[in-house]
């Protein structure tokens, strides 16, 4: 009897603990269930220059108080972030005694990374960016994910978003119910919150690819909180969730950088095929990209990918990649028994750390006898709805996660009555 008073007892502090995270001062005008995102040109239109001009949101939706944010395309630190009373507690309630004592790293004069001095052959911070390490030299920080495991199976992702000319891609994918993971970057979302509204209502995989996307071995213990931080802030303000996964830049992670999103219970996502989608033009001719789509797609048959699957990466940046995408996809879906996301690939039902989005498992995605791994709500709604064009604001999402929170209390301070009864 006395185990279980303090089973239950722990369960309710694990609880009232949980609600004390990190990610519960956030704030949304956003349902994520029930997203209606503003008719403007910006949202409808295929031009890019009319979906690329700037608007002010509606401030029901997505209402937020510059001084209290970092500078877009800045260092997360900027605008006195790094002084804020705000980013100093959450900075302050981190063990930094524990934290691994790993080298930032420079960039040469080249923009290339610096590494001189690094144990190449033994890796001992397991530094991808030299090695393709994925799986950390420390025992307390989170594996990354590069592969989905099932055979045959397409691992659909997209960095680098909100693109503001997104509407043309958003809307094909649709069409083609496929669900991606969307790894956005913070200062896009904040520029372009009705792109990240459109990612969680069409019912993709969103998750966080860092405030202004730097190599992020080359910043501070402290710049690398406030990346994650304010992304996250960022994500759920124009969305109503947080995601529990990001992807870093150019792959650049080592233990210090995965040490610190495990503080904030984040998980990195890399990749085991990659396009170079984003380098045409910087590089790559548009046909060398598309032989390496051709190459990856012909794998998905000869072969390759009886044992396992595969984490492709693509881009949203610019409508090159979002063409390329759309010229490819057709021949990825008759090649490939499964395209799907990587939290539907991995069997991760709630990619976000509220519970109001959960995700099919791969089982239940093959049960769908789908090609597309359809995003479910807690209600049962489906994630992926036809576009919204009315201008109809929001609820509050906070409302009901509160309810459901103190739903859980009230419940579990039951047992703790029961049990001591
Ligand atoms: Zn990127």
């Amino acid at each position: 009897m006395f185990n279980s008073v303090t089973v239950a007892v722990a369960l309710v502090q694990g609880i009232q603990l949980a609600t004390a995270a990190y990610y519960d001062s956030f704030k949304s005008g956003v349902n994520p269930l029930n997203i209606s995102i503003p008719s403007i040109p910006q949202t409808t239109s295929y031009d890019l220059a009319t979906e690329c001009t700037s608007y002010v949101p509606d401030p029901s939706l997505f209402n937020f108080t510059a001084s209290e944010w970092p500078t877009v395309w800045q260092t997360a630190t900027s605008n006195g972030i790094n002084s804020s009373a705000e980013f100093t507690t959450l900075y302050n309630s981190i063990a930094w005694a524990n934290a691994p004592n790993i080298p930032v790293r420079t960039l040469n004069t080249d923009g290339s990374m610096n590494t001189a001095g690094y144990d190449v052959v033994n890796d001992p911070n397991c530094w991808w960016t030299v090695s393709g390490c994925t799986v950390p030299k420390l025992a307390d920080v989170n594996k990354d994910i590069y592969q989905c495991p099932e055979p045959a199976t397409w691992g659909l992702t997209y960095d680098d978003g909100p693109n503001c000319s997104h509407n043309a891609f958003y809307d094909f994918l649709q069409e083609k119910n496929l669900k991606a993971s969307m790894f956005y970057i913070g200062s896009n979302v904040m520029d372009w919150p009705y792109g990240a509204m459109r990612g969680v209502r069409d019912g993709h995989h969103i998750a966080s690819h860092t405030w202004s996307h730097q190599y992020m071995t080359t910043l501070t213990n402290q710049e690398l909180l406030a990346e994650f931080y304010y992304t996250q802030k960022a994500i759920h303000l124009a969305t109503g969730v947080t995601p529990r996964y990001w992807r870093a830049p150019y792959g650049d992670v080592d233990d210090r950088v995965r040490w610190i999103a495990s503080q904030l219970n984040m998980t990195c996502v890399l990749w085991d095929y990659d396009t170079n989608d984003w380098a045409v033009g910087e590089g790559e001719t548009l046909q060398q990209v598309q032989t390496a789509y051709s190459n990856f797609i012909q794998m998905g048959t000869n072969g390759t990918m009886a044992s396992s699957g595969n984490i492709v990466l693509t881009h949203e940046i610019n409508n090159t990649t979002m063409q390329l995408a759309i010229d490819n996809l057709p021949n990825v879906l008759s090649n490939y028994k499964h395209v799907t996301n990587v939290a539907t690939c991995q069997n991760i039902t709630y990619p976000y750390f509220e519970q109001t989005i959960s995700f099919p498992s791969f089982s239940q995605y093959l049960a769908s006898n789908s090609s597309a791994g359809n995003a479910s709500t807690a209600t049962g709604g489906a994630a992926g709805s036809s576009p919204t064009t009315s201008a109809t604001s929001t609820t509050s999402g906070a409302l009901s996660l509160t309810s459901q929170v103190n739903a859980g209390l009230m419940v579990l301070m039951a047992m703790v009555a029961i049990a001591v009864n």
